[in-house]
């Protein structure tokens, strides 16, 4: 397999200076009303308000010095792209972000503000992933991509080694480009082999669950969603991470809007202020779409919220 236990170690040890052990709460709530222990990774708490630091880490940690040297580069404007900045800076370690002119201001300012370049190239993201192939190609910069790369992997998977002890009965994970899925996947196969592991996403714009579907890479149109970290493409030539969802997820689960902001609200009322990507677990349970069969954590990914969206959708009635 592409990515072992033995690299989740590995990366758990690189990593461990780097990165904070996120709590494990019990969602009291949610418990008494499916008669289940019904536990929350609290991983929007990790520094930089998502899991995305920890696959960022290990793969910088993984270069040579040399390649370090002539820096990092990726076209994510997302968690992946504030993950990397933040630990190439405290690396000492140049990152450039690329960017399309269509990337707001506020965006553009928060990387800076995370000490990377940004380059500000073209009208579309195709375009800044163009540049990423040019800076890669003319200046000797290594991509690291948010999820298709085992190194992310394996630093991802550090979180279901957290996990791994409570031998849940199900975990129920976030899927995108499916980096977080398939690292918690390939931990929890050889540490708690009974456990279910359920990938959940939204209904449309949702490549993975279509891939699988196909059974091979699919491009899928994007639609805008409140999990919007859980939006793009797989990439037709995915290699790892592709896969390894398709050999070790047990499910995936397919959420609307209207269910991914009740997961919110849900949550909200607990005091976890969280966007819609991580709120799909506890999204699920609500529905009634995932019956919890004995403990059950739902990973909440990320805390990257705009927060006159968050009050908006804690208003609403529901
Ligand atoms: C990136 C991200 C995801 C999805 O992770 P993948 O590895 O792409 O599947 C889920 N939640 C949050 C908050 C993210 O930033």
């Amino acid at each position: 397999m592409s990515v072992t236990l033995n690299d989740i170690h590995a990366a758990a040890k690189r990593i461990r200076a780097h990165v904070v052990e996120t709590p494990l709460l019990p969602d009291e709530v949610l418990s008494a009303r499916l008669g289940q222990p019904i536990w929350l990774k609290c991983e929007y708490r990790q520094t930089t308000g998502a899991f995305k630091l920890r696959g960022a880490t290990n793969a910088l940690l993984s270069l040579q010095p040399r390649a370090l040297a002539r820096g990092v580069v990726t076209a994510s404007t997302g968690n992946h792209g504030r993950a990397l900045a933040h630990a190439a800076r405290a690396l000492g370690v140049p990152a450039t972000v690329c960017l399309s002119r269509l990337v707001p201001e506020n965006k553009v300012r928060a990387i800076r503000d995370l000490g990377a370049e940004v380059r500000i190239v073209g009208a579309s993201q195709d375009e800044a992933m163009a540049e990423v192939a040019r800076a890669v190609e003319r200046e000797g910069m290594t991509e690291i991509p948010p999820f298709d790369h085992e190194a992310v992997v394996a630093g991802q998977g550090t979180l279901g080694l957290e996990i791994a002890p409570m031998d849940p009965a199900t975990v129920l994970v976030p899927l995108s480009g499916g980096g977080l899925a398939a690292g918690i996947a390939v931990a929890l196969r050889s540490l708690a082999p009974q456990t279910r592991i359920i990938g959940l996403t939204m209904e449309s714009g949702a490549a993975m669950a279509a891939s699988l579907a196909a059974g091979h890479p699919v491009e899928v149109g994007e639609s805008p969603s409140l999990a919007d970290s859980l939006g793009g493409g797989i990439g037709v030539a995915n290699r790892v991470t592709f896969p390894l969802c398709r050999d070790l997820l047990d499910d995936v689960v397919l959420l609307t809007e209207a269910e991914i902001a009740a997961g919110i609200r849900h949550l909200g009322r607990a005091g976890h202020v969280v966007e819609g990507a991580a709120s799909v677990g506890t999204a699920a349970l609500l529905a009634g779409k995932v019956a919890p069969t004995g403990p059950t954590i739902c990973i909440l990914s990320g805390a990257n919220i705009d927060p006159a969206l968050h009050s908006r959708i804690m208003a609403e009635a529901a």
